[in-house]
């Protein structure tokens, strides 16, 4: 069995494998996708230290640094699920698809999250080509040109009141006949000069150039009527929905789905330690992830240490 055995290898899960493996302890990280989310991702300018990069070399450096380490690393592997300790001390075990098990002594859950997609057409072919989900990551893309942004709950209004700041003009499109973020956040929205609300309407395309967005044509539900706003940007904040179902019913999750985690990283099983997206941390992001994953794996040290206590 392993000391400490981390399911996901996105930034959270290569912090938490390289921290446990400095400790001289059993390691293993088994990931459906090495690099995560990262992997998805073109220009990254919010690592610090690093002024410039691109998802998929920052995901190679990831798994380069793992492989510096003595940590077994498993890749093409789905977690389908947890069978949690029954006696204190006890082993923790992970089923996977392929039918493979694996047991450990701490378990780390890194298994990140996605961003909800509209599924219309020119979504995907646009991705990383005017179409962004991160407002933190690429709102300085756009600056000085119209965007839209696609919700109306809190997360599309936050990030449509972020890009204010930035942008000439953001369009915020609600499928609903009203927003349903805070009242707060709408009266902060409504009191911009920038900012257009349209609600019930049902975005049914992203267009483009070949090359990158140039608008989206979105249905005005009341009347049937489709219209085209020219953008060069569209944020869809519709949900970010964590990597959870595998772990339903052995740990406890908030009711996005999310496992809840202390200040420690420590989910409601002891010796099972969570980071990164996948978990209740505010602010998905790299560093903060790569944060999360370390002091999980140091909590998950500690834990060991305790219980292997003579
Ligand atoms: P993830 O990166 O989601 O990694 C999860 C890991 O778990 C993956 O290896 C995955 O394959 C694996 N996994 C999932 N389910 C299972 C399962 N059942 N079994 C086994 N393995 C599983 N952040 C920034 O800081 N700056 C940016 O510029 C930036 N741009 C972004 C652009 C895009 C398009 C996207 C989508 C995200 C961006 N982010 C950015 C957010 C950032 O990528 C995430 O916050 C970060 O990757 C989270 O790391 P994580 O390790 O928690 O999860």
């Amino acid at each position: 069995a392993y000391d400490v055995l981390v399911v996901g290898g996105g930034p959270a899960g290569a912090a938490a494998a390289i921290y446990a493996a400095r400790k001289g302890i059993r390691t293993g990280v088994a990931a459906e996708r090495f690099g995560g989310q990262v992997l998805d991702t073109l220009a990254i300018e919010n690592f610090i230290s690093v002024k410039e990069t691109e998802g998929p070399k920052l995901a190679a450096a990831l798994e380069e640094h793992v492989k510096q380490y003595d940590v077994e690393i498993m890749n093409l592997q789905t977690a389908e699920k947890l069978i949690t300790a029954k006696e204190q001390g006890g082993l923790h075990e992970v089923l996977f698809a392929n039918g493979a098990s694996l047991k450990a002594k701490t378990l780390i859950v890194a298994t990140g999250a996605r961003w909800r997609k509209m599924n219309v057409p020119g979504e995907l072919e646009y991705a990383n080509k005017g179409v962004a989900y991160c407002p933190h990551c690429d709102g300085p893309l756009f600056k000085g040109k119209p965007v839209a942004v696609i919700g109306g709950g809190n997360s599309g209004v936050e990030a449509a009141i972020d890009l204010a700041g930035i942008v000439s003009h953001v369009t915020l499109i609600e499928f609903d006949t009203a927003l349903r973020a805070d009242a707060v956040l709408q009266r902060k929205l409504m009191s911009l000069p920038n900012v257009t609300v349209l609600t019930n309407a049902l975005t049914t395309e992203v267009v483009g150039d070949g090359n990158k967005v140039s608008g989206l044509v979105y249905k005005d539900r009341a009347s049937g009527e489709e219209r085209t706003v020219e953008l060069a940007g569209i944020f869809v904040q519709i949900g970010l929905v964590p990597n959870t179902d595998w772990l339903k019913g052995s740990i406890e999750l908030s009711g996005r789905g999310e496992v809840i985690i202390d200040e420690r990283g420590q989910t409601s099983s002891p010796g099972v330690f969570a980071a990164g997206d996948v978990t209740t941390v505010p602010y998905k992001q790299i560093v903060i992830a790569m944060g999360e994953g370390a002091k999980a794996s140091l909590s998950a040290f500690d834990h060991l240490i305790r219980i292997t206590a003579p």
